[in-house]
């Protein structure tokens, strides 16, 4: 490929102590953690809106709680707590949350979800972020990093204002892409082969009682959840699926690897979150590739919304109304970290001296279930990249193991990451010491007095 030389001389337009280079599930909490805990703390968002994935990919946020009905023994015990639980709080206070739900079916995989409405979320997101006086730049990427050796100092980034530098004491990288780590020269492998890209839709018009009488003469649900949701005829809170039981469905469905749907519902007539269109192997690095992924997965998705409405009873009527922002992103970068998650810790319950989250959800439930519905510890050095100085990870870019990811990459663990991220980075921006050599005490005593878990 030719390439061509500039000459850039790039403006350093703010200096901050924590900079948090992407406003996602993991990116939002860190960005309110570290304000909180008196940092002048910046927050660069490539879309213009908070949330990432969490809004865009994920349906159900898994799992505030343990796998508690699959083993009764060990008792209901809410794992997350701290700031994630702050927000699904003034979610519900608003009336834009019904909370966390118990799973009337498919209490196996997740004994609890919760659900949240998404077009509210942007907005007390952004309350919130105000509260404690963030920075936010929106339409904005960080597209590089400025270095000192091997010390990140700041990032340079891309707007509308044209290219400017943001200078930090602590960087925090929460793209889920691990771009800032990738630009700074910290260690990653890829695994976007392990997994798939998805692109989740709602439809609205759907007779969501109707549907479930089908669903249930034809023994086709596997998650349900009724609940009051302000209607007088409609009560479908959470409803997944199997349509491969249906021939025509499930020869479009091999083809390209589509699941369920699984889905949740939270307003009348209106089937808010459909999850089952799915692509391979999508390097969401690669400006082709994801292109590329983004066209095929409208497709696919709309094609199952007009088979929907010609073949299952219930979507007669109903027609599509929210598509996401941008394809749903599993997996790419994982950054090597001092330490990596391994499914063998997940699993039986693993603890360490320096954990800063607890966790009690797998994603594989109930073929892979953490021991007796327990949960685990997440420590400081799986957020604290190899070799770059003054840099942190939090969200779906760390554990290489792929049965490892679908524990640590799901919303509950990428916020309380966050959470830690965020107080880790503000506490070494107020000690003047790198990440490396931040007193972990220091930081789980921190934790411990902003209500989360240890
Ligand atoms: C289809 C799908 C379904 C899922 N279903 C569930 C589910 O039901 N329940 C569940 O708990 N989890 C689910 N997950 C997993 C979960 O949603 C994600 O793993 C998690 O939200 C990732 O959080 P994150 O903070 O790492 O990344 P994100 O939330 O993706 O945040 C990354 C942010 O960084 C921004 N960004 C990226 N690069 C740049 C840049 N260079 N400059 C500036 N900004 C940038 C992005 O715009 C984004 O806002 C699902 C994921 C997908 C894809």
């Amino acid at each position: 490929m030719r390439t061509i030389i500039e000459t850039l001389e790039t403006p350093v337009r703010y200096e901050c102590d924590v900079l948090v280079c992407g406003g996602g599930t993991a990116g939002f909490v860190a960005a309110l953690a570290a304000a909180r805990s008196g940092a002048r703390t910046i927050l660069v968002e490539r879309y213009g809106y908070i949330g990432g994935s969490l809004i865009n990919g994920a349906g159900p946020l898994h799992s505030f709680f343990n796998l508690y009905k699959a083993f009764p023994d060990a008792g209901k015990i809410q794992v997350i707590r701290g700031i994630p639980q702050e927000i699904v709080t003034r979610m519900q206070e608003a009336g834009a949350s019904p909370g966390h739900l118990e799973q009337d079916k498919g209490g196996s995989y997740d004994s609890m979800i919760t659900l949240m409405d998404w077009e509210e979320f942007k907005d007390m997101a952004f309350t919130m972020l105000e509260e404690c006086n963030v920075k936010v730049l929106l339409h904005t990427m960080a597209v590089g990093a400025v270095m000192d050796g091997d010390c990140i100092r700041g990032v340079i980034i891309e707007g509308k204002s044209g290219r400017e530098v943001i200078e930090a004491r602590a960087v925090i990288d929460t793209t889920g892409d691990g771009d800032i780590a990738a630009f700074s020269g910290a260690e990653f492998i890829k695994k976007h082969d392990t997994t798939s890209a998805g692109f989740p839709f709602g439809m609205t018009g759907v007779d969501m009682e109707r549907l479930v009488a089908f669903l249930k003469e034809n023994d086709m649900i596997t998650q349900l959840i009724e609940g009051d949701k302000g209607s007088d005829v409609d009560h479908i809170i959470r409803l997944g699926f199997d349509l491969h039981k249906i021939p025509l469905f499930a020869e479009f469905m091999d083809k390209s690897g589509m699941w369920g749907p699984l889905g949740f519902s939270l307003h009348e007539n209106n089937y808010s979150y459909i999850n089952s269109a799915t692509l391979r192997n999508v390097d969401a690095t690669d400006t082709e590739a994801l292109s590329e992924a983004e066209i095929t997965l409208r497709h696919q998705a709309m094609t199952l919304s007009r088979m929907l409405r010609e073949h299952i009873p219930g979507f007669e009527k109903a027609y599509v109304s929210w598509t996401p922002a941008c394809v749903g992103v599993r997996y790419t970068r994982v950054v090597r970290c001092e330490h990596d998650m391994s499914l063998d810790e997940i699993v039986n319950c693993a603890r360490f001296d320096d954990e800063v989250m607890l966790y009690g959800f797998h994603d594989c439930a109930p073929r892979i279930m953490i021991k007796d519905g327990g949960y685990y510890g997440l420590p400081y050095r799986a957020l604290l990249p190899v070799k770059v100085d003054g840099l942190l990870v939090a969200g779906r870019l760390i554990t290489s193991e792929w049965d490892a990811h679908m524990s640590t990459r799901n919303t509950a663990s990428c916020m309380a990451q966050g959470q830690a991220v965020g107080t880790a980075a503000a506490l070494c921006a107020r000690e003047g010491v790198a990440p490396r050599q931040l007193d972990t005490e220091l930081l789980r005593t921190e934790l411990r007095k902003q209500g989360v878990f240890l």
